[in-house]
């Protein structure tokens, strides 16, 4: 069942009766409140996220505890509040190729943290997943244990029930391992953790002698080395919301399995919506819409 904003939004379009008197202001402040892709299209590209941790074959943990769908996950972004402390890598455009960094003042992975995190609570939203996203706005916190901080958070949340994860990207090169999920410690491995490391693969449970996230009840995941076809999607203008999208869609979609999120509920693609009164102004022909079929509904007017 379509919900009822998308079904108020079809009956709008399938409206025998034009209207009388078109509303320029309206179709433009209908416009501007599309998404820019047309309706029902949630583009992607391919994405090669590279090789997975090479520890996966090392997996010592197995995770076991059921979540409720409607458990409350909470998704942070990796060193968000570390800079110049722990400040993640800077990828191989810019620490080898001398690219331009991002954003001046962060490394590149935590802009693409930052992204990535983001993207994957929006469109975890729009699927029904109960999802949020916490910056601490501070990008260098030093107290560790100061209530702003990813990993004050991310213990809070996970000692109120929830599943907190974090986003990385890892070291380029030989540095880095390479795709996977080191599993939350407190609270315990949960169903989220054993198909996101089927997914993107996985580290040990006590990998580096248990980070300080996962000791606080965080997982973390690294979503690929920064650099190559992963790093390049990301950086070329013309690939990165698609390549956000792909990166997002594969951890939302792991989820909302793992949750076992019922079919009508985890929507894809969702339709937007929009408030009645603008609604309207989707009758004028200027709007490429690509809809499917109405279903069969008696309108009555
Ligand atoms: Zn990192």
């Amino acid at each position: 069942m379509p919900s009822r904003s998308a079904l108020a939004f079809i009956l709008l379009l399938i409206s025998p009766v034009p209207l009388a008197q078109p509303l320029l202001a309206q179709t433009l402040l209908a416009q501007a409140a599309l998404p820019r892709e047309p309706y029902g299209q949630f583009l992607r590209v391919k994405v090669n996220t590279g090789e997975r941790s090479r520890l996966t074959v090392k997996k010592n943990w197995l995770g076991k505890r059921r979540l409720n769908p409607t458990v409350p996950i909470l998704v942070l972004a990796g060193h968000a509040d570390s800079q110049g402390i722990s400040p993640g890598t800077r990828g191989y455009a810019v620490a080898v190729n001398g690219a331009r960094p991002m954003q001046p003042g962060i490394t590149d992975e935590t802009f693409w943290n930052l992204k990535t995190a983001q993207r994957i609570v929006k469109l975890g939203r729009q699927r029904g997943l109960n999802i949020r996203f916490y910056d601490p706005g501070v990008r260098t916190i030093h107290n560790g244990d100061d209530p702003r901080t990813n990993w004050s958070q991310g213990k809070r949340h996970a000692q109120a029930g929830g599943y907190a994860l974090e986003i990385h990207y890892d070291a380029y090169g030989h540095d880095g391992l390479g795709s996977g999920v080191i599993p939350r410690v407190y609270g315990g491995q949960t169903v989220i953790d054993e198909y996101l490391a089927r997914e993107f693969g996985s580290f040990p449970w006590d990998f580096r002698g248990v980070l300080g996230a996962p000791k606080r009840g965080i997982t973390i995941l690294e979503v690929g080395k920064l650099e190559g076809d992963l790093e390049n999607k990301l950086r070329n203008p013309a690939t990165r919301d698609r390549a956000l999208n792909t990166i997002a869609d594969r951890v939302v979609t792991t989820m909302a399995q793992a949750l076992d999120v019922p079919k009508p509920v985890f929507q894809m693609p969702a339709l937007p919506t929009l408030p009645a009164n603008r609604a309207t102004a989707s009758q004028q022909p200027s709007l490429p819409l690509q809809i499917p079929p109405p279903p069969a509904i008696n309108v009555t007017r």
